[in-house]
């Protein structure tokens, strides 16, 4: 197994720093059950460092050309493609997320990031308003400032390139907190943007719990907040923020409809389903876990999805071969077994899965899993599971379905499989979501906005629309002619 422990537990100012007063942060290689490091939260001198050298870093960046931050972050897009291997094995170590997808979801999507908004950076150009007589109003688009991102555990690297491209190309700083669970994959972005040219201190990495976020989250230097989490942490972190009125990106959970009519194309629909639910063993915001298929066709796809879920292949992420990894952790691993078991006493049919694998008991594995019969109101068809369990709901009516899709108070995404394309968009037109797939699900490329609606966060990453959240505009009137007063 390679030796993934880091120099030093944070990454201020350009180099590894440590400071071993801080709480223990062990990363556990989930499939094994074993520590692959062992780490230190941040203390408050740790925090107070990466704050000063935060606001120092961002002054000489913001005042760079914008094509040659640009040139920065295409670079380091490079050196994470020629460098993939060895990250996606430190992914896989760090999250247990098959090697499979970590290979191909992970570092490189962070590098397609860094390339997009390389390739953004000088493009972001003001306006000009004439407003009579010869005056008129330009407008600057300027960085905000500091920027803290804060991630969550299933994507750790695709988490902190989506917030640190955006973030970086339009001037800002950033300092960084990985999930607890997952401190690895920032690290090695931060020593990547120093050998790529950026400044000591643009983009720095601090290790923690909560805590840590929260005291970086009310820190007066700090502009803005990018969360990725779940709701009940983006609500206290939201609240923090608006206490100093800063900019927030929030990337919050879901429970996001698959809706399959009688027309699709039936094996799509089901590989979309499988993949909307059991990807990194059901770990990602955005999957479709409520999945909604037409009476006429419900038989055919549950038998369809069965056999072909009967032929997953779950075994040690570092195996090229396996498909189906463990959870993150034994909590969360708990936690999904816990609503399994309230699937069944609530009375929803298990079709298949629903166990810790009888071969993989070191680590935190359960099953793919599916549930037919699911009713609304079961707690599975309500609550975020995170966890690879498909509930599977029966409809027979386009505007019954509708209805029921969007009586949840998450907004993340959405699905709709049809073969009737004028369907198709009237019925995307009418769900409550911010990230929506037609024939197709859970593609988020770079070029496209990705955010949520509802309690499923606020801002958008990806695409254009992510740099408006991290620059603010200056509004500047030229008068032509001279001032008049009243006296
Ligand atoms: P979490 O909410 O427990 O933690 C997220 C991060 O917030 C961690 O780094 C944690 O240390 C930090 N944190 C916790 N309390 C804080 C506080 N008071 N102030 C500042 N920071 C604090 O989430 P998780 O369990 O790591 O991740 C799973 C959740 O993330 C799921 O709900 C999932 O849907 C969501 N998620 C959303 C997206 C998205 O893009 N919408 C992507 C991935 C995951």
């Amino acid at each position: 197994m390679r030796d993934v422990q880091p120099t030093a537990s944070h990454f201020i100012d350009g180099r590894y720093v440590e400071d071993v007063a801080g709480q223990s942060i062990l990363s556990i290689f989930p499939a094994k059950n074993v520590v692959i490091a062992s780490l230190h939260s941040a203390t408050p001198s740790i925090i107070e460092a990466a704050l000063a050298s935060a606001v120092r870093a961002q002054r000489e960046w913001g005042a760079l050309k914008p094509v040659l931050r640009g040139r920065v972050l295409r670079k380091a897009a490079d050196i994470i493609r020629a460098r993939n291997q060895e990250l996606s094995e430190i992914e896989t170590l760090d999250t247990g997320k098959p090697i499979q997808e970590t290979l191909v979801a992970d570092a490189a999507s962070g590098a397609d990031a860094l390339e997009y908004f390389a390739g953004l950076a000088a493009t972001m150009t003001g306006e000009t308003m004439p407003v009579g007589d010869g005056d008129f109003v330009y407008t600057i688009r300027e960085p905000l400032g500091v920027c803290v991102g804060i991630g969550a555990w299933n994507y750790p690297t695709q988490i902190a390139c989506w917030k640190a491209a955006p973030a970086l190309a339009a001037g800002n700083s950033m300092i960084f907190k990985p999930s607890e669970l997952t401190p690895l994959g920032a690290l090695k972005l931060a020593e990547i943007l120093i050998e790529a040219g950026a400044p000591p201190g643009l983009f720095n990495v601090v290790q923690g719990y909560g805590d840590v976020g929260a005291a970086l989250v009310t820190d007066p230097r700090v502009a803005k907040v990018s969360l990725t989490g779940s709701v009940p942490t983006g609500k206290k972190v939201y609240a923090a923020a608006a206490a100093g009125v800063k900019h927030v990106t929030m990337e919050l959970g879901g429970k996001s409809p698959l809706i399959i009519f009688d027309d699709a194309d039936l094996d799509s629909a089901v590989s979309a389903a499988i993949n909307a639910n059991f990807y990194s063993s059901g770990q990602v915001c955005s999957n479709g876990t409520r999945v909604f298929v037409h009476d006429a066709i419900r038989p055919a796809f549950l038998k369809r999805l069965v056999a072909r879920t009967a032929t997953a292949i779950i075994g040690d992420p570092l195996d090229a071969a396996t498909q189906v990894g463990p959870l993150v952790s034994e909590a969360q691993r708990n936690k999904v077994l816990g609503f399994i078991e309230t699937g069944k006493a609530e009375g929803a049919r298990l079709l298949i899965g629903g166990r810790v694998p009888p071969s993989q008991n070191e680590g935190f594995y359960v099953e793919p899993t599916v549930f037919a019969d699911v009713t609304d109101d079961m707690t599975i068809a309500r609550e975020e599971i995170f966890g690879p369990v498909m509930a599977v709901l029966g409809f027979a009516d386009e505007a019954d379905v509708i209805a029921r899709a969007n009586a949840t108070e998450f907004g993340l995404a959405a699905g709709v499989f049809t073969a009737d394309l004028a369907r198709a968009h009237r019925v995307i037109a009418r769900l409550e979501a911010g990230t929506c797939w037609i024939n197709t699900y859970n593609i988020t490329p770079v070029e496209a906005p990705f955010g949520g609606v509802k309690l499923s966060g606020v801002g958008r990453e990806n695409s254009r629309a992510a740099l408006d959240h991290y620059s603010q505009i200056k509004s500047v009137y030229v008068a032509s002619n001279p001032v008049a007063a009243a006296y």
